[in-house]
């Protein structure tokens, strides 16, 4: 082990760890990254195939981002955002604005994705009551659906092994039949929904739900026809629909919004983190409509949406995100869906190994599941994948990639024999 893991274990409370196995399986001590690849203190070197966390777009160290914050550090690192503004906070919320095309011009900052799902949920029920619906206050969300850890967001993430301890804590909200595209039961999960929104709507704020993926379900799933359909339910039954695409958003699934892909009208509510600024701030938005922005109009202070952070609209983590946006305004869609392709067709061979079950892919995320997975998969895979310079972390018997946008078709093949090699070392 070494001398920076054993400090690390001592003082550090590492997130999403059992401690005591963390003891076993020290945290890898790293130095320092570059590009798709992370160095360790000992000089070996990994390929972060899940972009630390889903957030490094760009891989490590990128030099535009780390310019842009550079230039923003010299000028203003930072300034509250009551009472005050700054060009890189409007700059930002003005262009993501404008990717909705001004459906979702109103944009509340916040600083991690947990967050920005709570201030979605606030505003949602908090404009329902200012327009005289108090009774409109349940929340929807779907089967193994995630959205962060804080106690509201909790509520609304069917995860168990993150829930259970914290359940007695927690506002009860409705848990619907979640699509997922192995079952082939989009149909039925429509049904579900709408059965609960037709009896319920009048007691419901919203509905929540990671559009094309549920993430940390284990790269679930679904089509956008379903997503079509979600959002014409909730509009006939006049409840809320946010978009949690904290995950997929910022190009993940091809598109910037996952959303697009919908053809359907945009949601009430979109929450973005993670990739929102590649990596190097956190940061977290939620763009909403102008009906939405009404409900708090007024003289009453009171009416209004006082939420606040002390780090709200933090101006190095705009300016990250702006250099982010630059590189979409520069056609980087058209690089990701070359980079999509070139990971489909490596990957090709071991999707069709019959010891693994429903490869799938949807842009910029691949997994696949492994038929018999036996006892510790996730762990044994990722130790595995370490010795093959990889850096992967499976969910329970699923193995997926969600790299940064940084694939060539070597790179593409690279991953496929790592991940290949992997699989045959722990199979
Ligand atoms: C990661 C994630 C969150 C929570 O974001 P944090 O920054 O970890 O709080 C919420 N929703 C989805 C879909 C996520 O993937």
């Amino acid at each position: 082990m070494t001398d920076l893991s054993k400090r690390s274990l001592a003082a550090v409370w590492h997130p999403c760890t059992q401690m005591a196995r963390a003891a076993v399986l020290p945290p890898l001590a790293i130095a320092r990254g570059e590009g798709a690849w992370l160095h360790d203190v000992e000089g070996r070197r990994y390929f972060d195939a899940n972009s630390s966390w889903w957030v490094n777009l760009f891989g490590h160290a990128d030099a535009q981002l780390n310019a842009a914050i550079k230039q923003q550090l010299d000028t203003l690192p930072h300034v509250m955002l009551a009472g005050c503004t700054h060009e890189p906070a409007v700059r930002l919320a003005e262009r993501l604005s404008a990717r909705t095309g001004a459906a979702l011009g109103h944009c509340f900052f916040a600083s991690d994705g947990a967050s920005a799902v709570e201030i979605a949920l606030k505003q949602s029920f908090h404009s329902w009551r200012n327009r005289g619906m108090e009774l409109k206050r349940e929340f929807v969300c779907l089967k193994n659906g995630y959205h962060g850890e804080t106690i509201g967001a909790l509520a609304v993430t069917d995860v168990q092994i993150f829930r259970d301890a914290y359940d007695p804590l927690l506002m009860r909200a409705h848990i619907v039949q979640s699509p997922d595209s192995r079952l082939g039961n989009e149909a039925q999960a429509l049904a579900a929904m709408r059965a609960l929104l037709e009896s319920r709507h009048g007691c419901i704020a919203a509905v929540i739900a990671e559009p094309l993926i549920q993430g940390a379900a284990g790269m679930v799933m679904h089509s956008p026809a379903y997503l079509k359909s979600l959002r014409e339910l909730t509009r006939e039954f006049d409840v809320h629909l946010i978009a949690d695409e904290i995950a997929v958003g910022c190009g993940r699934t091809g598109t910037f919004f996952a959303w697009e892909q919908t053809g359907a009208d945009w949601p009430d509510f979109i929450t973005l983190s993670k990739g929102i600024t590649g990596g190097t701030l956190p940061l977290s938005l939620v763009l909403t409509t102008e009906a939405v922005y009404q409900c708090f109009w007024s003289e009453d202070v009171a009416r209004g949406f006082l939420h606040s952070h002390s780090y709200t609209g933090n101006a190095l983590a705009c300016a990250a995100a702006n250099a982010v946006l630059d590189r979409f305004d520069a056609g980087l869609l058209a690089q990701i869906g070359k980079q999509a392709a070139w990971l489909g067709q490596a990957f090709e061979p071991l999707a069709r190994d019959n010891r693994i079950r429903h490869f799938r892919q949807h842009g910029m995320v691949l997994a696949f599941d492994m038929a018999q997975p036996g006892e510790r998969f996730a762990e044994r895979f990722h130790l595995a994948a370490r010795r093959h310079e990889l850096l992967i972390r499976p969910i329970g018997g699923t193995v997926y990639l969600m790299p940064p946008y940084l694939i060539d078709a070597e790179t593409a093949q690279w991953l496929a024999h790592a991940v290949t090699a992997t699989f045959q070392d722990v199979a």
